[in-house]
């Protein structure tokens, strides 16, 4: 019998995992799937950043880094941050990680002790409740709805404010809902997170994947109380490389290398080479990808909405919600439907804080998107 701890006995292992094993097992015994659950880019890394990770490995560049990152991925992030975003840090300001989900680990870890409230928007990515809670955090959602296209409603957001809120956490263009929010109301987060005395964690990893909408970076209206957080996963196609950073208030940033210097010590130095290659010049990607993404959403969201799924439209990011009560009530048992009949892998809402939802990836070919059409209507027309 192994006695496991109290706190990770509490951390639910992420549903999207669980459907894609799922979806997994049954494309082993040979059903042909088609899976949209997962996220991440369905292109190759681009062949430059490929080059600098070679470049890197005959070099010799195979040891132990800077626990906040090699110096010149660092000033890479520090000078995109400014050219890009608008945001002027020193390199030192910047932290470098074992992905996006490393750097939002570290943040919670360096900032929150047992009881403080964090603010999440919902419905929001299932990790951050998940990464808060083992913290010691205290999750609290503030719900967003289909009807306003999930966006904040900033007095929403101040109605949940307690005298233990510490943290307020955005992600726009969010997933799953794809919401961008518009400078108005990062303004308003800005000032009521100032008159409150908040912090803000703001994840913009998806800030290149962005369609009828500009994205705006929130620390922009609060420099001293925003950790800004991203990675390179999304923007360029590098999910296995594992490269994330955070740029923020110099003592967070070193309180998050003292957390790093004690668990993974440093991103892999291979993969940071590549990451100052991305990250310094991948502008043809990035507009390449997001043509690419805003096509597909175009055709996925008509399609589920000419079934009968309702579905909003995103702004940005590659994920659509829809709506699957017509489908079962429950979108746990909707899941399994659409996945046992439909061979369709989709994410239940569930963890996402979105009940009678199903989230889609469109991160796959247009072809894929429209056998997926075709394999619903079959599911639909059968019922
Ligand atoms: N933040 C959001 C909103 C995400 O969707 C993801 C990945 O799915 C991440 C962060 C983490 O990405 P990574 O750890 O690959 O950088």
């Amino acid at each position: 019998h192994i006695s496991l701890s109290q706190k990770v006995q509490s951390l639910k292992p992420s549903s999207t995992v669980a459907v894609t094993s799922r979806a997994l097992e049954l494309q082993r015994s040979g059903v042909d799937i088609l899976s949209l659950s997962v996220g991440e880019p369905d292109f190759d890394t681009p062949p430059h950043v490929v080059a600098a990770a070679k470049a890197a490995l005959d070099a010799g560049k195979t040891r132990y880094t800077n626990v906040g990152g090699i110096p010149e991925l660092r000033e890479a992030i520090a000078a995109k941050l400014q050219r890009e975003n608008g945001l002027t840090y020193a390199p030192e300001a910047v932290a470098v990680t074992s992905g996006g989900k490393q750097a939002l680990f570290n943040a919670f870890f360096a900032l929150l002790d047992a009881g403080d409230e964090v603010l999440i928007p919902a419905p929001y990515w299932v990790s951050y409740p998940e990464i808060v809670s083992f913290a010691g955090g205290v999750p609290v959602a503030v719900p967003t709805t289909p009807e306003s296209g999930y966006q904040l409603d900033a007095e929403a957001l101040r109605a949940a404010v307690t005298s233990k809120t510490k943290l307020i956490v955005i992600n726009s263009p969010s997933n799953p809902t794809g919401a961008v929010y518009p400078e108005q109301t990062l303004r308003a987060v800005a000032e009521l997170a100032r008159e409150k005395d908040l912090l803000i964690i703001t994840d913009e990893m998806y800030e290149h994947i962005v369609y009828d909408a500009q994205h705006v970076s929130i620390a922009r209206f609060a420099p001293e109380r925003t950790l800004t957080i991203n990675g390179a996963s999304k923007a360029y196609a590098m999910t296995g490389w594992r490269i994330g950073y955070a740029a923020g208030p110099l003592p967070l940033i070193q309180a998050m290398n003292a957390i790093q210097s004690q668990s993974t010590s440093n991103a892999n130095s291979i993969a940071q080479w590549a990451a100052v290659a991305a990250i310094s010049d991948s502008y043809e990607f990035i507009e390449r990808s997001r043509a690419a993404f805003w096509e597909r959403r175009d055709r996925i969201v008509a399609g589920l909405n000419d079934l009968g799924l309702p579905t909003p439209t995103p702004q940005g990011a590659f994920y659509v919600m829809a709506d699957t009560t017509s489908i079962h009530p429950d979108e746990l048992e909707a899941a399994r439907i659409i996945l046992d009949e439909a061979r369709v892998a989709v994410v239940p809402g569930t963890d996402f804080a979105a009940p009678g939802r199903v989230r889609l990836s469109y991160a796959v070919s247009m072809e894929t998107i429209e056998e997926v059409l075709r394999r619903f209507k079959a599911l639909l027309d059968s019922r």
